[in-house]
């Protein structure tokens, strides 16, 4: 009876949602596989040394260790490269290899924006209806060059970069653009950024899951209350979600069966 009363309460909060909110990596543009070249191009490039799987470890536990330092993005990447490839060849690799993760860096931040297939369709739609936002988190010059070339930054009221996506974080952002959270819904596609502490704050989250997802952005699903959220398999589905949103089971990627009841649209709202 519980559960059935907090998915009735997370419906009502799609129906008073007034403001949404989308995360940039991944979830409007490809982000990840870029790390994932580079990752894999490097763990070749040190193979000599140790085997890729335990490069692959000591590079993330570097990474972690590097976030409180240099943040999000490709700066602490690929800070956090060049730590591992001096730990693991011991001052053995070569200043040209050095030079190589150099220019890699350097690679991803010119790296074209490559939109996710229906974004500005999705945008089109719902920017006359509601307060778009961007939440994003990494390094400010990056995330503020890739809003640029994305041509994307007409559809949004406010483009937010921080340098941590958590609670605290969230409702800064809320009080500073006056949004109550039962207002406000975060899309996104990391359940660590978007989803888990969007939840906990009284907002409502839409995961919308990309192909390949950094480690370090899952979190264990039994964290967060499969009532208070939903997966969407595309944005594209986000449209008819928010007009029918009991179509929808939390935590499943398709539809239910479609109930006529959930069909008044809550775009009139605002
Ligand atoms: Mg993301």
């Amino acid at each position: 009876m519980e559960k059935n009363e907090k998915k009735q309460s997370g419906m009502e909060n799609i129906r008073n949602v007034r403001v949404i909110a989308f995360d940039a990596d991944d979830t409007l543009w490809v982000n990840e596989p870029m790390f994932r070249r580079v990752e894999q191009e490097c763990l070749e490039m040190l193979g000599g040394y140790a085997d890729p799987a335990s490069i692959r470890a000591q590079l993330f536990a570097v990474e972690q260790k590097n976030i409180q330092f240099f943040g999000y993005g490709v700066k602490g990447f690929i800070l956090s490269l060049l730590e591992t490839a001096l730990a693991v060849g011991r001052g053995r690799v070569s200043h040209i290899d050095l030079q190589r993760i150099m220019d890699y860096g350097q690679q991803m931040l010119a790296a074209p924006v490559v939109l996710l297939d229906g974004i500005e369709g999705v945008l089109e739609a719902l920017c006359l209806q509601y307060r778009l936002m961007v939440i994003t988190k990494g390094d400010l010059v990056d995330q503020e060059s890739k809003m640029t070339r994305s041509n994307l930054v007409p559809f949004f009221d406010h483009v937010e970069i921080l340098s941590e996506k958590d609670e605290a974080a969230y409702n800064r952002v809320l009080r500073k653009h006056g949004i109550a959270a039962h207002e406000f819904m975060m899309v996104g596609n990391s359940l660590r950024s978007d989803i888990l502490p969007v939840v906990n704050i009284g907002a409502t989250a839409v995961h919308v899951p990309f192909e390949t997802t950094w480690e370090h952005e899952d979190v264990c699903l039994s964290a967060i209350d499969p009532s208070e959220w939903v997966t969407l398999s595309t944005l594209a589905e986000l449209p008819d979600f928010l007009c029918s949103p009991k179509v929808w089971d939390h935590g499943e990627k398709r539809p239910k069966q479609a109930d006529p009841v959930a069909m008044d649209c809550p775009f009139q709202a605002y």
